[in-house]
């Protein structure tokens, strides 16, 4: 009889939950955050976090334009009413109301009329996947423009055009949410997510429904670490966050940046610039014993938020987990990464493997064989198989390794990758063990 209940897995004490009511929540809230226009400031981000704070309760941040953080200062904030290209009979050739990937992120404003051949070098297309539309940024430069499917420039005919941009660039502040649930210890697991990006569904509104509804499960147990949750616009956002909490950051134990989970690509894990942090071998540890593809790639300074996280100021044991990598897939940063390329079931499997990750740093800890002079008996326990003869099950496998190497020091993710077995079937064998008295966590 286990009485401590937080030594059951994370999994097992919110499988009460439906898988299809799991996969449903987070891509319901897909549905509902696709058509908003965010970039890394403005009303877009705010909308986003009003949705994601219904579902797990947020604090908010509003930081303003000009601080200073580290070596980047919080630009102005941008928000856009309207934009388009009209031909000569008034028709809209372009029009951010069909599709916000229309413009070019951060654009300033502009109202005027111009030839095609002044308004091309503002046109951004991309010649070979001709029927999608292209994301392309301009933060940081005073610069405008348009993104468009290859095929609809090509079909443009010359002439004089009406561009606007009903944007403002103006003073206001950067937006983040972030969510704390308090765990036993004040020891900390970072969960992050970028929230800057328009409509694009894998990257990264897949990661933004992963990290909510997981918040909204993980408040629902006893945990022994804390858990804190950011929901920051890419690059800026965790500069300004690690800014801001310079003097707290030594809190965090483990952290993980979520991204791109929605898509059919195989699980990947990017570990920390440390490379083998207890975050590094918990994920390569889940993935690899899953027995489902996977890629484990090693830290390199371009991606998401583990850049700063990792660099070399913080070097917070910091991966990424996603599953298709930023920019190895076709549909990456075009209108293709819709709400068809992402799927509940891709988006389920995602969430099942970081709660697997969690459940890792949840339970991993050394314990103490209290019978360590020989083998215990195990069978006048109730815990071996009475048939003699056949055998060893995986089960009676993950006991005797947890027994032969539990010295008061050795952890038991440790005994895992020794073993090869599966981490949760030794924490249920190490549950059973203290059960049956022969082994004391330490
Ligand atoms: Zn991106």
């Amino acid at each position: 009889v286990r009485t401590d209940p937080t030594s059951v897995s994370l999994a097992a004490r919110l499988s009460g939950l439906d898988v299809i009511a799991l996969g449903d929540r987070m891509y319901e809230l897909c549905e509902s955050l696709f058509p908003i226009c965010r970039s890394i400031t403005g009303d877009g981000v705010r909308r986003t976090l009003d949705i994601l704070g219904d579902v797990v309760p947020m604090e908010r941040h509003e930081v303003p334009s000009g601080t200073a953080v580290f070596d980047w200062t919080i630009p102005p904030e941008w928000n856009i009413r309207d934009a388009y290209v009209a031909d000569d009979r008034g028709e809209r050739v372009i029009d951010f109301r069909r599709s916000n990937l229309h413009v070019v992120g951060y654009s300033a404003p502009v109202r005027r009329r111009m030839s095609l051949h002044e308004l091309r070098p503002h046109l951004h297309t991309l010649p070979d996947r001709p029927h999608a539309v292209p994301y392309r940024t301009a933060y940081y430069d005073d610069s405008w423009g348009f993104c468009l499917a290859h095929d609809a420039l090509e079909a443009l005919p010359d002439g004089e055009y009406e561009v606007v941009i009903d944007a403002s660039l103006a003073d206001g502040s950067l937006s983040y949410g972030e969510t704390v649930i308090a765990g036993r210890s004040a020891e900390e697991v970072l969960l992050t997510a970028h929230v800057c990006h328009p409509s694009l569904a894998n990257d990264n509104l897949s990661g933004l429904a992963l990290l909510a509804v997981l918040g909204q499960e993980l408040a629902r147990v006893d945990l022994r670490y804390t858990y804190r949750l950011l929901f920051i616009p890419g690059t800026i956002g965790s500069i300004t966050w690690l800014a801001r909490n310079e003097a707290h950051v030594g809190a965090v134990r483990h952290g993980i940046v979520v991204s791109g989970v929605g898509d059919v690509g195989a699980a990947s894990y990017k570990r920390s610039r440390r490379g083998d942090a207890e975050i590094d071998r918990a994920a390569c540890h889940v993935l690899g014993t899953s027995g489902d593809d996977h890629r484990i790639l090693d830290f390199h300074p371009y991606g998401y938020d583990e850049r700063q996280f990792c660099s070399p100021g913080f070097n917070l044991p910091v991966g990424r987990f996603g599953r298709s990598p930023h920019s190895e897939y076709p549909e990456y940063h075009t209108s293709a990464d819709d709400l068809a390329f992402v799927g509940d079931e891709a988006l389920v499997e995602a969430y099942d493997a970081a709660l697997a990750v969690l459940d890792v740093l949840e339970h991993d800890r050394p314990y103490r064989n209290l019978s360590p002079c020989g083998e215990p008996q195990l069978g006048r326990r109730g815990l071996y198989p009475t048939t003699g003869g056949q055998a060893a099950s995986d089960t009676v496998m993950a006991m005797l390794w947890t027994l032969a190497y539990s010295d008061g020091d050795t952890p038991l993710l440790e005994i895992a990758e020794l073993a090869d077995l599966d981490f949760a079937r030794l924490d249920a064998a190490a549950a059973d063990l203290v059960g049956g008295g022969l082994l004391a966590p330490q």
